[in-house]
């Protein structure tokens, strides 16, 4: 049977976010013959994926991963994609939905090649969000190397100024359009599946761990950043401070997860996180010593088991069982001297390192603002799965932390459910 005889779409599907959760849900709905919309805030698809540097437990590129969806997504008439949307207001029932998307403008429409030169005319620059702001980027900008829709963007800061205008007489391609006004578009679909995923946790708050008071101390995603190619350092790891290459790196694991003051549960993926950053380390700097401390390695299942014992065995890696009480810095030298009691001993430790890095968890999108339909949550703002009333489902980290296998897993299920409301 070719796709095309397959039972007709009744109705379409509408999937929010476009992260890996996302894509999987749409690709896996539009190739068994649904229509579906893809509604993502961002003006480029990929969410998190898109902002890692390897893959654990492989070590590849996420990107290689990512492009086939994208070719896939090209290929298929059926999915139609939104970026800069956003849903507004959901109302119905299953089967039957409207809902309000609301659109920012990009201020540059399809005729974009991106060659550039916007860019290059532009004056103005902003803080790079997609690398965590260690950079900057110009007013117009392509949200990262491998974006996909590859089509820049103007930031709203520009409109009306003469920097705008500059941006428009570069573009020889009549694809700068400042007239571009924010719209609503009122769609009907049969289901919904939400596919929001997650926030790094705001470390600023963790207090006794020093984000933000000390310059050496970064993130798990901010080092993933450091580490890519089309990174802020074009992928050397090295001190924010002074540029300099670290020699030593502690990583602070639970840092914000599994604490009541902050998040109560385990984030799933920071222990294998940690360890894969510990091989980004080892193979830029042969020498340099990293230290995980940890309150418990969780490494689930064969595959990653088998990556644990891998890192476990390199002479230069120290797993450390004990919490971290404090991190302190020197403000001459910029080091940091991480403190803990060593569970096994229970010595005290103080441990000064060049850099260190904070393994923070994950916070679902909606956490902090609700999503604007009939959901129930879990007072953590994870989307609980009410099956029974069905229509619309929580896919991939929306639902509960998670790594990009079970994603994956989770949103094909998701496909699923979407195409029985459907069928119903
Ligand atoms: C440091 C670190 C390293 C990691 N490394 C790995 C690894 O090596 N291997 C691995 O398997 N996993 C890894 N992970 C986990 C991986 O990042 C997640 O499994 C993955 O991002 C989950 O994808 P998702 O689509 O559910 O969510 P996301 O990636 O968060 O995507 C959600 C998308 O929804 C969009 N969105 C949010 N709200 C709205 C809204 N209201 N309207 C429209 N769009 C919206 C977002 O912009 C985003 O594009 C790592 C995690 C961390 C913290
Ligand atoms: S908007 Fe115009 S100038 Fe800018 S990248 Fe696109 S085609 Fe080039
Ligand atoms: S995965 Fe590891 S670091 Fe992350 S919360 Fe769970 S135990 Fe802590």
């Amino acid at each position: 049977m070719t796709l095309d005889n397959a039972a007709p779409a009744n109705g379409s599907i509408m999937v929010v976010g476009g992260g890996i959760s996302g894509l999987t849900t749409a690709l896996e709905a539009a190739e068994v013959g649904y229509e579906v919309i893809l509604v993502e805030k961002n003006p480029y698809l990929g969410g998190r994926v898109a902002q890692l540097n390897q893959y654990f437990p492989k070590l590849c590129p996420p990107t290689c991963g990512l492009e086939i969806n994208f070719r896939r997504i090209k290929d298929n008439p059926r999915i139609k994609v939104l970026t800069l949307a956003e849903v507004e207001k959901v109302s119905g029932a299953p089967g039957s939905y409207d809902v309000a998307v609301r659109i920012t403008p990009r201020y540059v429409n399809e005729n974009c090649t991106a060659c550039g030169a916007c860019a290059e005319a532009c004056q103005t620059e902003i803080a790079n969000d997609f690398n965590f702001g260690m950079d900057r980027t110009k007013g117009a900008y392509l949200p990262h190397a491998m974006a996909f829709p590859a089509r820049f963007v103007i930031c709203p800061q520009i409109i009306g100024t003469e920097d705008a205008q500059r941006c428009k007489e570069a573009c020889k391609y009549d694809a700068v359009d400042l007239e571009m006004q924010p719209k609503t578009l009122d769609l009907q679909v049969g289901a919904i599946v939400w596919a929001t995923g997650w926030e790094p946790y705001d470390a600023s708050r963790i207090d006794n761990l020093g984000f933000g008071r000390y310059q050496n101390i970064v993130t798990n995603m901010m080092l993933e950043r450091m580490a890519a190619f089309n990174g802020p350092t074009q992928g050397k790891i090295q001190r924010p401070s002074d540029d300099k290459a670290p020699q030593s790196i502690a990583f602070v694991q639970c840092a914000g997860s599994r604490d009541e003051n902050h998040l109560p549960y385990c984030s799933y993926i920071c222990c294998m996180a940690s360890l894969k950053h510990a091989t980004y380390v080892r193979a830029q700097y042969p020498e340099a010593k990293v230290y995980i401390f940890y309150i418990d390695l969780r490494a689930p299942g064969q595959r990653y088991e088998k990556f644990y014992q891998k890192i476990k065995e390199d002479p230069n890696v120290f797993l450390v069982k004990g919490k971290v009480a404090e991190v302190s810095e020197d403000p001459h030298t910029g080091n940091l001297t991480v403190v803990a009691e060593n569970a096994v001993t229970g010595q005290k430790i103080h441990q000064t390192v060049d850099m260190v890095v904070l393994a923070t968890g994950m916070q679902p999108t909606a956490a902090n603002v609700k999503l604007p339909a009939d959901l129930k949550y879990t007072d953590d703002g994870f989307i609980i799965n009410d099956f029974e009333k069905g229509g619309m489902f929580a896919a991939g980290c929306a639902n509960k932390p998670a790594d990009v296998v079970s994603c994956n897993q989770n949103a094909t299920g998701m496909a699923l459910k979407a195409i029985q409301t459907l069928k119903r």
